[in-house]
């Protein structure tokens, strides 16, 4: 809902895993549904698949979500640089010795083209707070 990358209490995180920009759709409308914002890797902005503005780390923004949900990013000292004030880290990664994996409360050993959809999915289907 527009909140800024820097102070957004969710931030669903990209890297060279998602394998192009196209492949941002889920992590776009995971990150919706969550009342969150995408954030990148320095690869995925070398690559021309998002902006520099989503970039998270040490040449990028620093960030201090609640959560941080880290998809196909492995981890680099440069990207910690920017990620290390969130309170708490789930990593997506089909490398379970993926450094990210390390620093994560929670790691979910998988490839994220199959992981964020069904999680898109159990969100959509979640039962109105409202009733
Ligand atoms: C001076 C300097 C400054 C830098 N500043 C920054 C910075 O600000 N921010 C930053 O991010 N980097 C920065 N870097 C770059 C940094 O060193 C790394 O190169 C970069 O963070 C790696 O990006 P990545 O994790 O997306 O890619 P990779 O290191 O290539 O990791 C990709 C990960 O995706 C996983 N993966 C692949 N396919 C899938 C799949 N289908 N499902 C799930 N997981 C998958 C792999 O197992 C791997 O762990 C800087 C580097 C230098 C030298």
């Amino acid at each position: 809902g527009g909140a800024s990358l820097a102070s957004a209490r969710v931030v669903v995180g990209g890297g060279r895993g998602v394998g192009s920009a196209d492949g941002f759709g889920p992590l776009d409308e995971l990150a919706s549904l969550l009342g969150g914002v995408v954030g990148v890797s320095r690869v995925v902005t070398s690559e021309g698949w998002r902006p520099h503005t989503q970039q998270v780390g040490q040449t990028g923004t620093k960030i201090t979500p609640d959560l941080y949900l880290a998809c196909g990013i492995s981890g680099a000292i440069q990207h910690i640089a920017g990620c290390a004030g969130a309170k708490h880290i789930i990593a997506i990664n089909t490398d379970p010795a993926a450094p990210m994996m390390a620093r994560a409360d929670y790691a979910v050993v998988g490839d994220l083209h199959a992981v964020i959809p069904a999680l898109v999915e159990a969100l959509r289907e979640r039962p109105s707070r409202a009733g």
